[in-house]
């Protein structure tokens, strides 16, 4: 999260030529390895070095682009640091290494704030409509989500958000302080446009980021974008372009308080009990669970059952946002990422003949797809904080009225790590190298 600028003797030539892969992405785990593969020598000291740079659209090879990915988890944590750590020592790849950790902290944290995102979403209409009523509001958040503003590079980066579902990081941090800080627009609505945009968009980084840039996370910490930071980190996407040209002159000069609209109970830590690891009991597990489906939902296509299930389902996509749809290309990568992991769990039980549901289907079809196969029992990866849990809280009432029971699974690495995301980063980040050796991806 910390920047770091880049020295003035960096060879031009070494970063100004970074190569990303084809975009967007196929949503695939194949694809995703292959990324993976890709960029894993990158990721050391050339990241370290590097990864701060937005080198513009088409040019993000400094960094991994692994987002995407990891965001439903067609590759999870443990595939990307094993592979990394291969390839590098842990002080090589600290900086890449804690990236990630960083996505499992916002997680974390999130979890164990269960109110805050379902309270944040209760009051976006409001919000959406009280900036609606308000005439200056309205005409800036209309030129801010159509890239129309008084600030050519800002609405630069909403172009290429919109036509490309992806943002640099440091892209991400100087959007949302123009945003709040320059534009004075609500973080929420900001959050909410980033959400519907980005391939990545993920509930816990997503919102807790926008938090963060705005000073809400850490009290009286906020992100202010400067002109010389941006012409430092971005200088290859300017184009040697004025400050004038940029509109890098606009921007605002100090943060501000922001208020808080968020219920203290919302912001209050919940004690969580963290689900129990699966049991290896082969014998008594069917005696105990019955016949039982794998619903496949997109929080985590990977995820396997210790146990071969009787049958293999998926959850259609969880619309992100209350008051608008998401993006096509977010649309069609989260549908393509759910048929990827359907097929490739129908292929790994097709010897088992299990009966399989293609495509993935909505509440009501799942429920009597599941009452068809005389399912008593259904089984998914834990479902973080988010659209699809809401959605699983209502089927698993549902489903009771039927006799069928759904319980959710933890991976162990979120056993592992979530419960340590309670208070800042660094109380997390000191124990990377505790969790590798777990892990034992630890040298
Ligand atoms: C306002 C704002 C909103 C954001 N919204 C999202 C979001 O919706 N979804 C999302 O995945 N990330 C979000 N991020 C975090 C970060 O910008 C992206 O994860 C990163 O840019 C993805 O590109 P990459 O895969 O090339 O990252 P790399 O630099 O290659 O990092 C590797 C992996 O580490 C994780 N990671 C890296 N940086 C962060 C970070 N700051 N926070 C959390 N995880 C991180 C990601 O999973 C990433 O794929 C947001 C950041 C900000 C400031």
């Amino acid at each position: 999260m910390q920047q770091m600028s880049l020295g003035a003797s960096e060879p031009a030539s070494s970063w100004y030529e970074a190569v990303q892969p084809a975009w967007p992405p196929q949503a695939t785990r194949a694809q995703g390895l292959e990324q993976l593969a890709a960029f894993s020598s990158k990721a050391g000291r050339a990241y370290q070095t590097h990864r701060n740079s937005d080198l513009g659209s088409g040019r993000h090879g400094h960094v991994s682009l692994l987002s995407p990915f990891l965001r439903h988890r067609l590759i999870d944590e443990n595939d990307v640091l094993s592979r990394v750590l291969a390839e590098h020592s842990q002080s090589e790849a600290f900086k890449f290494v804690q990236e990630v950790f960083w996505r499992s902290y916002w997680k974390g944290w999130l979890e164990q704030r269960r109110l805050l995102w379902p309270e944040y979403q209760q009051q976006l209409p409001r919000i959406f409509q009280r900036a609606t009523q308000n005439r200056r509001e309205s005409n800036d958040y209309t030129a801010a989500v159509n890239g129309a503003t008084h600030i050519p590079v800002f609405n630069e980066w909403c172009e290429e958000l919109i036509r490309t579902g992806y943002l640099h990081n440091h892209a991400r941090m100087w959007f949302a302080s123009i945003w709040i800080f320059t534009l004075k627009l609500p973080w929420q609505l900001g959050a909410d446009f980033f959400v519907r945009h980005l391939i990545d968009g993920d509930p816990a980084s997503n919102t807790l980021g926008w938090r963060w840039v705005a000073g809400l996370h850490t009290a009286g910490k906020s992100y202010l974008a400067t002109a010389k930071n941006i012409r430092t980190c971005a200088q290859a996407r300017l184009a040697g372009r004025s400050d004038h040209e940029l509109g890098l002159n606009k921007l605002a000069t100090a943060t501000f308080n922001l208020p808080e609209h968020l219920s203290a109970k919302a912001l209050q830590k919940t004690e969580i009990r963290w689900p129990a690891p699966e049991t290896a009991d082969v014998t008594g597990y069917r005696e105990n669970h019955g016949r039982t489906a794998l619903l496949l939902t997109e929080e985590d296509l990977s995820w396997m059952p210790s146990q071969q299930p009787q049958g293999v389902v998926a959850l259609s996509a969880s619309p992100r946002s209350v008051i608008a749809s998401s993006s096509r290309l977010v649309s069609r990568f989260t549908e393509s990422a759910i048929h990827d992991g359907l097929q490739r769990f129908t292929r790994h039980y097709a010897a088992a003949g299990l009966p399989c549901a293609e495509p993935a289907l909505d509440d009501e079809t799942l429920v009597q797809w599941l009452v068809e196969h005389r399912m008593d029992a259904v089984v998914c990866a834990y479902a973080p904080i988010g659209p699809t849990r809401l959605r699983l809280r209502a089927l698993r009432n549902r489903l009771a009225c039927k006799g069928i029971s759904l319980r959710m699974q933890m991976r162990d690495y979120d056993r592992l790590v979530w419960p340590h995301a309670s208070r800042g980063f660094f109380q997390l980040g000191k124990r990377i190298p505790e969790f590798l050796d777990i892990m034992r991806l630890g040298v």
